[in-house]
């Protein structure tokens, strides 16, 4: 457990610049905006990593702002955010930032009024209707156009869908995909991600995804520094794959900590191209004024609903 005097638990993963910024690294706490990660950084599963919900807590209590992120489209933004409601922290919808909510701004802003043949969930139709985007529910019956087939993880997915993509491609749509995460970390295990989707149908298709908004592409922290309201320089990434959250980070020029509480462990690090700033034990280790922020109590309001109206 940190107390206040306790040593950081944190490293600088690389030297004090960072030449690819030219300037140098702040420390850890100096920044205004948080950007986490969820799976592997926030929580594992449906159990919170230890000492995350105080550190988060912590860094409201300080003013910081804190987005999450996850490329996963199965499942609505509003399900992650009474989900990490229920475990504690208490989040509106809109401070989570998902691969469907990128796809549908992107949608939205390049074509509006667009019509899309999705392969995915509920909760991706949800929000690309919500965006004004027309999703047919099978493009071999219209006659008609389709501008996009939306390629997404799909526990769904059929042989009917396969065919659906391939007529949609036949007359003309393009293929933007949400996220090409090849598996899905589950318990005991892992399972097929939008990746085997991708796969099926660039293969039946001939044609390849000319877009994934997810991770790494920095598309993601566009959108959460939109929501943050806070420039480049003012935030820090936080995630556990290097592959993804820090490529990311470091794609979009900002700065970048690893935690060891996923997927990736200390000694990946030294085989890795990709490096991030820092580097954590865990996401415990980010900073917070504790003293402002106790158990069912917080000065400045976030459990009971903040003085910015956020909650
Ligand atoms: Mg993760």
């Amino acid at each position: 457990m940190l107390s206040l005097n306790s040593r950081p638990m944190y490293s600088k993963a690389v030297s004090n610049s960072d030449p690819g910024r030219g300037r140098s690294c702040p420390s850890v706490e100096d920044f205004e905006g948080y950007i986490l990660d969820l799976d592997g950084t926030v929580y594992r599963g449906d159990k919170l990593i230890p000492g995350a919900r105080e550190a988060i807590m912590g860094l409201r209590a300080m003013g910081k702002r804190v987005v999450f992120l996850s490329n996963k489209p199965i499942q609505s933004r509003q399900e992650y955010a009474a989900k990490l409601t229920k475990l504690g922290i208490p989040t509106p919808a809109d401070d989570v930032i998902n691969s469907s909510l990128v796809m549908a701004r992107y949608l939205a802003d390049c074509a509006p009024g667009c019509r899309a043949y999705v392969i995915g969930e509920m909760a991706l139709v949800h929000e690309l209707r919500a965006a004004g985007v027309e999703v047919v529910e099978d493009p071999t019956t219209l006659g008609a156009h389709v501008d996009y087939v939306v390629i997404a993880f799909d526990r769904t997915f059929t042989y009917a869908k396969l065919n659906h993509a391939l007529q949609a491609v036949r007359y003309g749509a393009r293929l933007v995909a949400t996220n090409a995460d090849r598996t899905c970390p589950v318990e005991g295990g892992e399972i097929p991600d939008a990746a085997g989707m991708i796969g099926a149908i660039e293969g039946t298709t001939g044609l390849k995804v000319e877009l994934v908004v997810g991770k790494p592409n920095p598309m993601m922290l566009q959108t959460a520094l939109g929501r943050l309201g806070l420039g480049r320089d003012q935030c820090l990434v936080v995630g556990d794959r290097l592959e993804t959250d820090i490529l990311m980070g470091k794609k979009a020029q900002m700065a970048t900590a690893l935690v060891l509480t996923g997927v990736t462990r200390r000694e990946d690090l030294s085989r890795s191209a990709i490096q991030p700033d820092y580097v954590l034990d865990s996401i415990a280790a980010l900073p917070c004024r504790r003293r402002e922020w106790k158990e069912g109590f917080c000065s400045r309001g976030w459990e009971s609903g903040g003085a910015d109206g956020r909650l």
